[in-house]
């Protein structure tokens, strides 16, 4: 078992905070009480229409737009809960409880270090190539990075070994160590028992989080939501903005410990979840918004076996790096002799944007993606001009 003590990882002043109470605890909004405790406009918001056309979509009355939203999002948690309760990997049940949620996971990333790094003092583990907010987190809250490359070929895994003696050198202060699963731009699965390697380490008293973003892609029940149920020092992190399509409603969640999730809501701004994005998101998590989902789901998927199928036929384009387990693929771009080239695909991804109308991420410059360029999946019409699109910009660029 972790040595992990949330009582002398977690920064005091943050374990000291208490989680925000407000008059609704203690008597419930039930439509009979009068509300004239938050200071909220009587005559409500400067709105005409009631409520959002909806034919089988979210149902969102806009006139109740002035009140201030629920700062526990209970509903929202358990659906959230229901989800991910699937136990594969615990017979344990998930419960509002373990639950933290907020604007993006970019909120989570944040409100992690702020929890567990003492500015100035403490670092992060992360492992590149990787998601880049964990870095931009980081330095906002002056907190360094530890960089444990990825083991690159024949796919991105986490290099073991270094990572764990390296969280044995306690003049380090690693407070967390951010993973990400699929990666991006790996689009790799990591190993559940590298994972529970870094868990179960005998001296390391910090927390592992996982990154989770994309897991929707994976293969069914890949989630290890629920082993937070399991470890007291893991945080899994999820979000709506990739396969639930709602990027635009910015909805985060972390599974985690009971008293890591008590942390962490104690730490967030109150009313950080607003009335439209939990509205949203709980249409998105009920019966039809999860059939919606899935049946999108399974057309990005068809286009992404199409792409692993027609890429490798171009000239130019060379090795599929890392897995194909999320909604994009990082491919290699060759020059001529044959081996992947930044000054190619850098060429590429100016060209097909400038002449063709087609954007694609450059990520030639990430540890272990030299020449690569990473591609989201898009509809099938998309899919057909990026082909097309990308055949042409490699003769003009190549030659
Ligand atoms: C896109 C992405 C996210 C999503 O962040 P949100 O703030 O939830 O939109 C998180 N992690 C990774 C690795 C991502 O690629």
């Amino acid at each position: 078992m972790s040595p992990f003590n949330l009582e002398t990882c977690c920064r005091p002043n943050i374990l000291a905070l208490e989680p925000y109470r407000c008059a609704r605890d203690d008597y419930k909004d039930d439509g009979t009480n009068i509300l004239l405790d938050a200071n909220e406009n009587a005559y409500g918001p400067p709105i005409t229409t009631s409520s959002s056309p909806s034919l089988g979509g979210p149902e969102i009355n806009l006139l109740t737009l002035h009140r201030y939203p629920d700062p526990h999002q209970s509903p929202l948690k358990s659906l959230l809960c229901s989800l991910r309760n699937t136990h594969s990997h615990t017979s344990k049940t998930l419960s509002p409880s373990n639950l933290f949620v907020g604007v993006g996971s970019d909120e989570a990333i944040d409100a992690l270090l702020r929890a567990f790094c003492r500015p100035g003092l403490d670092s992060i583990l992360v492992c590149p190539p990787t998601y880049g907010m964990y870095s931009v987190s980081a330095q906002v809250n002056d907190v360094s990075l530890v960089k444990i490359p990825l083991t690159p070929a024949p796919v991105f895994g986490l290099d073991i070994p270094t990572i764990l003696s390296t969280l044995s050198d306690t003049t380090k202060n690693i407070k967390l160590a951010y993973f990400c699963s699929p990666g991006n731009p790996t689009g790799s699965l990591l190993s559940k028992e590298d994972l529970r390697q870094v868990l179960e380490h005998p001296t390391w008293n910090g927390v592992v989080v996982l990154d989770e973003a994309y897991i929707d892609f994976a293969p069914d029940d890949a989630s290890l939501a629920e082993w937070v149920l399991e470890w007291p020092n893991l945080v899994v992190m999820q979000t709506l903005s990739k396969a639930f399509g709602l990027a635009g409603i910015r909805l985060g969640a972390a599974f985690t410990s009971e008293p890591i999730a008590r942390v962490l809501n104690s730490l967030k701004a109150p009313y950080n979840v607003n009335n439209l994005t939990s509205a949203i998101a709980e249409y998105a998590l009920s019966q039809d918004g999860l059939a919606k989902m899935r049946e999108n789901k399974a057309k990005l998927v068809e286009q992404r076996e199409r792409l692993i199928q027609e890429l490798p036929k171009i000239n130019g384009v060379g090795r599929l790096r890392g897995g194909t387990a999320s909604n994009f693929l990082l491919y290699e771009m060759l020059n001529g002799e044959g081996k992947p080239d930044n000054k190619v695909a850098l060429a590429v991804y100016e060209r097909l944007a400038e002449t063709k109308g087609v954007v694609v991420r450059f990520r030639g410059k990430e540890y272990g993606c030299e020449g690569c360029l990473r591609i989201t999946v898009g509809t099938e019409e998309e899919v057909t001009r990026l082909l097309t699109a990308l055949e042409k910009t490699l003769v003009e660029v190549r030659g």
